[in-house]
């Protein structure tokens, strides 16, 4: 039987190499037998593991099939993606524990409170949430949850038995459905007979914006505390449903690469997480290496790969009483390529991957009761902690935009995260919170860790080095009023029915209607009246009218000589606000204190069409949170104009062109820059983001200064060099600068300070006159995350923003991402500003 086995598997490479039919055995254990009535992937998708790129429609036809003929697999769909796919989930047990999974997973809930101490973890099952290629091109994941899922239901004896009934596997075989049927279309259609694995091979090359990403080209994996994205929702709803033991996130690296577990850099952990996580976290890798070396497969842990940012697969469960788990396998992009190890094949890939699929739940089963354990204490250690330090909670509000608060609340609510109405009106730190426009968060709640992870600041750190963004402070994304509380004094009643905003119109007029600009959705409201063909305008100055104080930005609609009559707008107007949630005021006459509604200082404002440069050179990220804010949040067509035919296209077409940054300065050539001249001298407002600046400079569209830094290593050695440099890295921190709210860029802001997400190093300095800088970084900008010394000192009293008029039009820059990962809700109205009021600055 050995011999007849050691034949088959070097035959079984031999062929490998020729025509890459491996069968599935080639990934299975063979040492036990198979249930004959479960179908294999081949029988039911045409094709083996690895031999093609499974598309999701495939996987999805599998996992059903499957699911239906084990009675150890339920399945279900958790809401879709963008694109319509089903995210999918199974649930892998034995068919008794099926029968109780209501009360198994009460139980286990039961473990996370903090008077958990009597409860006995012997008989407890395990749960741990397996899932598979977050990003979409990093396809080995999704293709081994094939034969992972037949693995789980096919194979027999006592040994799954025994597993089986101590664990609940949730495993969710498609992280990214858009993003994985984007890729596997790209590796397929370029596949030959002849699998051929040089490396200049187009199957390699993955056109822009290629398959890491989902639909509005977002990374998931940063996603999972921001809970912003459909995808993320879905497995955010399932993780708190369950609180797993385990979460593993299978991904892929460069091709040069081995294989990677975790733990990563010892010195770049959360320090939220408890050091314990990471020893058991490298005690569960000692099964994957002994897996790893039993399949001669070459690895390493403990380098690279932080466990900082919450918002990763592999960290996010370290501050929920879990352990996360990062596989990177060395990717092979399509089916077969060469690289410094070998010809790395496809199914070798998807080996390690099943492999280390395997090697956590033998260790799941293994370390079953110190894991539970483990989860029990950190619970009551956490609320331990919490009664002992002096903050016993937040208040985060926003007595103009009811909306931006409500959002942040939603991510509370997502969280599992307890929140209350105030009991009454109060003002702390010189701030008004009121009654139905904040929120107070008691830290005396089940995960006080979680909470302080999204509302703490932190501004020293143990290393200089991080793998994304070393700051998320939310009240300060969503540039909310917020304050520590170290009474619960002014908390009210929990919010148990969390409905969205209402709008309002307070009634019909026959004179005009006025809304302020503060709300989060009034461009999504402006859009709507422009894009009717009513006329709008907006106030310069604030003014009172029946009583009302009016902020600079109110926008103004007169009932008179429109296109509507004056029913026909009302009923209009009704519906606006009904659906972006504005509050609308009817009035009945012009003159009021101040400007009066007939007013040189109402300036009109004109419909809007926007293009997005996208494509080759333009970075997908930036693109796709504009394509996203416009598209979902917004409800603002916007035309995306691809870098290859940008010469062709006619501009005049469009009265706003963003450029997203990019990765170097030559995406637009100087016949392009000619281009874009004319056209914003014609009129147009040009909007540059972060490094589009160097090619604003170089191509004379903007004269800027910049700072540059004259940094020299002194005492650095060679092998010091990466770490030298990283450190001037500016990752992505958090900043306070100074906002002139009487600048059109300022309407609908509240403050004259503002928080600014920056991860550059552009440094611009400030105008000579102060008008011509509204916003600006304050002489003490660090709120929260990691700059270095050098580059701070750089950034005080710089300018973020730029606009200039040339000939009828205006070019106007951000140095900053105002809107990242869809969750920096506190800036996007910033973009807004450029848009609409662009030809007021
Ligand atoms: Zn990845």
């Amino acid at each position: 039987m050995k011999a007849r086995l050691l034949f088959l598997l070097v035959a079984l490479g031999q062929l490998l190499y020729a025509q890459n039919t491996v069968t599935l055995e080639y990934y299975l254990p063979q040492n036990i037998s198979y249930n004959p009535d479960i179908p294999k992937p081949s029988e039911i998708i045409g094709h083996e593991v690895g031999q093609w790129h499974v598309t999701h429609d495939k996987l999805l036809f599998y996992m059903n099939t499957l699911a239906a003929a084990s009675d150890r697999i339920t399945i279900e769909n958790r809401g879709t993606t963008f694109e319509g796919r089903p995210i999918l989930l199974l649930t892998v047990t034995t068919p008794e524990n099926h029968q109780n999974l209501e009360s198994i997973r009460q139980d286990h809930l039961a473990l996370t409170d903090a008077n958990s101490a009597a409860m006995n973890t012997s008989n407890m099952p395990i749960v741990v949430y397996q899932g598979f290629s977050i990003h979409g091109n990093e396809a080995s994941g999704s293709n081994a949850s094939l034969a992972y899922a037949y693995y789980l239901a096919a194979a027999q004896g006592p040994e799954i038995e025994e597993l089986l009934a101590n664990m609940v596997i949730l495993l969710d075989p498609s992280f990214n459905p858009d993003g994985l049927q984007r890729f596997a279309y790209w590796a397929n259609v370029h596949r030959s007979q002849n699998l051929n694995p040089d490396k200049n091979e187009r199957e390699y090359h993955e056109v822009w914006p290629g398959g890491r990403t989902n639909h509005y080209w977002f990374d998931m994996n940063r996603d999972w505390l921001p809970v912003q994205l459909p995808e993320s929702r879905a497995r955010i709803a399932t993780f708190h449903k369950w609180m797993p033991n385990i979460l593993t996130d299978h991904h892929e690296m460069g091709t040069n690469s081995t294989f990677f577990f975790q733990p990563g850099e010892p010195t770049r952990v959360h320090p939220l997480t408890p050091k314990i996580n990471q020893e058991l976290t490298a005690e569960i890798g000692t099964y994957h290496a002994r897996a790893l070396d039993k399949i001669g497969s070459l690895y390493y842990s403990e380098e690279n790969y932080d466990d900082y940012y919450y918002g990763k697969g592999s960290t996010f469960p370290d501050v929920n009483g879990g352990i996360g788990i990062l596989f990177e396998q060395g990717s092979s992009r399509g089916h077969i390529q060469e690289s410094e190890n070998g010809v790395l094949t496809f199914p070798f890939t998807i080996r390690n991957q099943f492999t280390t699929a395997l090697s956590t739940i033998e260790a799941a089963k293994n370390m079953r009761v110190k894991i539970l354990d483990y989860q029990k204490k950190y619970f009551q250690d956490i609320k331990r902690e919490a009664d002992r330090t002096r903050t016993k909670g937040y208040v985060f509000g926003d007595s103009k935009d009811p909306v931006r608060t409500w959002h942040l609340a939603e991510i509370l609510h997502r969280h599992k995260i307890k929140f209350h109405e105030l009991a009454n009106d109060f003002t702390i730190s010189g701030k008004a919170y009121k009654r139905g426009g904040a929120y107070i968060v008691p830290l005396n709640q089940k995960n006080p860790r979680l909470i302080r992870a999204m509302f703490e600041r932190r501004t020293t750190f143990t290393d200089s080095l991080f793998y994304d963004v070393s700051a998320w402070t939310f009240p300060l994304a969503f540039n909310l009023d917020h304050a520590q509380l170290s009474a619960l004094v002014n908390a009210g009643e929990e919010v148990q029915e969390f409905t969205p905003v209402q709008g309002s119109i307070t009634g019909k007029s026959n004179y005009a209607y006025l809304f302020e600009w503060h709300s989060y959705y009034t461009p999504k409201a402006l859009n709507q009246i422009l894009q009717k063909g009513l006329r709008a305008k907006v106030a310069k100055t604030p003014f009172t009218l029946a009583g009302k104080r009016y902020d600079y930005g109110t926008i103004m609609i007169p009932v008179q000589n429109q296109k509507l009559d004056a029913d026909e707008l009302y009923a209009f107007l009704a519906e606006i606000a009904d659906n972006s949630q504005v509050a609308i005021d009817a009035v009945s006459t012009g003159l009021t204190q101040g400007i009066d509604l007939g007013s040189n200082d109402f300036d009109p404002i004109k419909k809007q069409n926007v293009a997005l440069l996208v494509g080759d050179g333009v970075r997908s990220y930036d693109a796709g949170e504009i394509w996203h804010l416009f598209d979902t949040r917004y409800q603002m067509k916007i035309t995306k104009i691809d870098t290859r035919y940008f010469d062709n296209v006619d501009l005049s077409r469009y009265t706003d062109l963003i450029l997203p940054s990019g990765w170097g300065n030559n995406v637009l050539d100087k016949d392009a820059a000619d281009k874009i001249k004319d056209w914003v001298k014609q009129g147009g407002t040009l909007i540059g983001y972060r490094n589009v600046a160097n090619w604003l400079k170089k191509n004379e569209i903007l004269q800027l200064k910049m700072k540059e830094d004259s940094l020299k290593a002194k005492n650095v050695r060679f092998d010091q060099k990466g770490d030298y440099l990283g450190a001037q890295v500016t990752g992505g921190a958090i900043f306070e600068a100074k906002l002139d709210r009487s600048h059109p860029v300022g309407y609908g802001y509240k403050n004259d300070r503002i928080s600014l997400f920056r991860n550059t190093n552009i440094y611009l300095e400030p105008e000579e006159n102060s008008y011509d800088n509204p916003i600006q970084y304050t002489n003490a900008p660090l709120q929260s995350g990691y700059i270095s010394e050098e580059n701070e000192t750089l950034l005080k009293n710089s300018v973020p923003f730029k606009a200039k008029r040339m000939g009828k039009g205006r070019v106007i820059l951000f140095t900053d991402n105002t809107n990242f990962r869809a969750f920096w809700y506190g800036t996007n109205k910033l973009l807004m500003n450029a848009i609409f009021f662009g030809p007021l600055m």
